[in-house]
């Protein structure tokens, strides 16, 4: 569903990106981790365009991807992402964040927006939620919200871009438990986090990153009980 090839990514003279490949299938779960500075944002925001990349290919279900206008914003529509500070917008309620982009993007009636809206804003366990602000909700509440906002676009993919890092630690579980509903219904994610419970739980790989390029690539507990390169064995002594 979603297929890197040979991806470079370079900010003026810093390469950040190096000769990436990877694969991502329909329903997996892919578990990026890596040091401070590997690149694990950057190879996020490329999936959905928000950085260019100089060489390579990206291709989503099968089609490069689009560089502007209504084909970009569809791109974004099918390839979620939910980002550390929630990127609610402020001066909506609850449910406008969530349907606001179906309506605009998904051409769906307010009617029907609203529906769905109400329908995933249950499922995340914020229904009665809906009229507030999202300055009124908590952080673990707010994060939930960005997810049902990227799920009232039926993505193709959801992108997660370390969603628990700024929560306090009693919110965290509340999250991680929503995403590992959404991995065992088969949504397609690519997931950076530092959460290895999540990823011993939810995931069906994880892609270790450090300087730019993806060093190991193996299934969860194999990564966890006996990484191979010795920048993964560092870097795992010092976050388990
Ligand atoms: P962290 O774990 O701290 O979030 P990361 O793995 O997500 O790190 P990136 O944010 O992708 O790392 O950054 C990769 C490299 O690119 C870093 O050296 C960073 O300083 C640099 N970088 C990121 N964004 C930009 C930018 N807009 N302009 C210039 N350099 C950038
Ligand atoms: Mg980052």
């Amino acid at each position: 569903l979603v297929v890197l090839t040979d991806v470079d990514k370079y900010f003026g003279d810093l390469h950040v990106l190096k000769n990436i490949n990877l694969t991502v299938g329909r329903g997996e779960v892919v578990v990026v981790i890596g040091p401070s500075g590997s690149g694990k944002s950057t190879l996020c925001r490329s999936i959905n365009r928000l950085e260019t990349i100089q060489s390579g290919g990206i291709m989503i279900d099968g089609s490069p991807l689009p560089s502007e206008g209504k084909a970009l914003a569809r791109l974004r529509a099918d390839v979620g992402m939910v980002f550390q500070q929630f990127n609610l917008f402020a001066h909506k309620t609850i449910l406008e964040n969530v349907t606001l982009g179906p309506v605009r993007v998904r051409r769906k009636s307010k009617q029907e927006a609203r529906a769905h809206g109400m329908e995933l804003l249950n499922r995340v366990g914020v229904g009665n939620q809906a009229e507030k602000y999202p300055a009124q909700l908590s952080g673990g509440q707010q994060q939930r919200v960005a997810i049902a906002r990227a799920l009232a676009m039926d993505p193709k993919v959801i992108l997660f871009d370390e969603p628990t890092s700024a929560l306090d630690p009693e919110m965290i579980n509340e999250v991680l438990d929503v995403m590992i509903q959404l991995a065992q219904q088969g949504m397609t994610m690519i997931v950076v986090t530092h959460e290895m419970g999540f990823a011993r739980t939810a995931a069906d790989r994880v892609v270790f990153m450090a300087d730019g390029e993806i060093l190991e690539e193996a299934a969860p507990e194999a990564f966890f009980t006996s990484p191979t390169t010795a920048r993964a064995k560092d870097f795992l002594s010092k976050i388990l």
